[in-house]
């Protein structure tokens, strides 16, 4: 087959079919006057909070952002301990670092790829103060089963819901099942801004109003400051856009699942392993990740044919530089560490069509059978 021009993801492409909305709400921002926080800011929040079903939501500058000031609202502080994945990205523990804290990392499920709950009561020690589930590729975690551990110790869970927006577990929206949520709307994310963005959500009504006072420089009043804070803000324009884009998630989830499905149709009885879908939840497809033993002659073969693919994640937080301990060495996390050398995604997009999909397979199914 000819060379096609493929996009791991096409911002482009969603950007031109809802252009004309997009560029309007752009224009009526430019024509107010208010540029940072003010009314669209405060209907993006009420939109997502009654999308998801939740009772708040704050809007921040970005999804790490988002992750850092929930932590600083449950008071994480130096010496504590907070269990997560090493199966993602940074900013899951680089804000706990940031923080002072210990990311204590707890091995995935080989399937969902994400926190194996049995694995984490023997992690939890006094200095724990909360649990930092990742619903990775768009997946949720097992949330029921990290629910039972947090009311059993009294631990507080955040969801790292940066790349699941829209996602659900038994029938509720990902974002309010723990006691608060980070979104990201960073532009490749499923509800992507055109810049950076973020968001906590959470029914924790006191919780709520103490990540906006620390996302405001801890401050409720102008220039009195009760606590540490920080200067975390959602642009007016992106609330703008990201408004629009709301009306359209659930038109693009499901394209995300066709276009899930027509790859797992494509790869039908070959030895390629699909992702997994847990039965308890929607996945949303943030990701299209498959699992290749020779993943690297895999994606040597895209490449050569230019086709787009990625690696997420290349290397487990317990294995990067910054943040090794002698505690969790190579082999602690076998899954996780596994996972880094078996992972490749494809491109997954709301753009995709069926002849790029059969050209990308094919490009796959190629190199497995060399
Ligand atoms: C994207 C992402 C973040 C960070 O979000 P930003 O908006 O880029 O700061 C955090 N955690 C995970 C799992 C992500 O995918």
């Amino acid at each position: 087959m000819a060379s096609m021009n493929v996009q791991m993801v096409d911002v482009v492409g969603q950007y031109r079919n809802i252009k004309q909305e997009v560029d309007a709400a752009i224009h009526a921002v430019l024509d107010s006057g208010q540029y940072i926080n003010g009314k669209e800011v405060a209907e993006f929040e009420k939109e997502v909070a009654n999308y998801l079903g939740v009772k708040s939501a704050v809007a921040c500058a970005s999804g790490t952002d988002a992750l850092q000031i929930a932590m600083m609202a449950l008071g994480i502080a130096p010496g504590d301990e907070v269990i997560t994945t090493p199966f993602t990205f940074v900013a899951t523990a680089e804000t706990m670092a940031l923080l002072g804290a210990k990311p204590v990392y707890v091995d995935i499920d080989p399937h969902t790829f994400n926190i194996d709950p049995s694995k984490i009561e023997s992690k939890i020690t006094q200095k724990t103060k909360a649990i930092v589930p990742v619903h990775l590729y768009g997946q949720a975690a097992d949330m029921d089963s990290i629910m039972a551990i947090s009311r059993k110790h009294g631990i507080p869970v955040i969801e790292d819901h940066c790349q699941s927006m829209g996602g659900d577990y038994k029938g509720t929206k990902l974002g309010g099942i723990g006691h608060i949520a980070a979104i990201s709307f960073f532009p490749s994310k499923n509800l992507g801004a055109f810049g950076d963005g973020g968001m906590m959500t959470t029914n924790d009504t006191a919780l709520a109003e103490k990540v906006r006072v620390i996302a405001n420089h801890g401050s409720r009043v102008r220039y009195k400051h009760v606590m540490l804070g920080v200067n975390s803000r959602l642009d007016a324009i992106q609330a703008a856009i990201l408004r629009v884009k709301l009306r359209h998630l659930d038109g693009w989830i499901a394209a995300r699942r066709r276009a899930a499905s027509t790859y797992n149709r494509l790869f039908a009885g070959s030895t390629v392993r699909v992702p997994f879908e847990a039965a308890y939840g929607q996945h949303v497809f943030h990701q299209y990740t498959l699992r290749l033993p020779k993943r690297d002659a895999v994606a040597h073969a895209l490449a050569e044919k230019h086709i787009p693919h990625a690696i997420y994640y290349p290397i487990p937080l317990h294995l990067q530089e910054a943040y090794a301990s002698a505690d969790q060495p190579e082999g602690s996390m076998p899954e996780a560490e596994l996972a880094t050398k078996e992972v490749l995604s494809l491109p997954m997009h709301t753009e995709l069509d069926d002849k790029q999909q059969q050209y990308i397979a094919q490009a796959v199914l190629e190199s497995v059978r060399q």
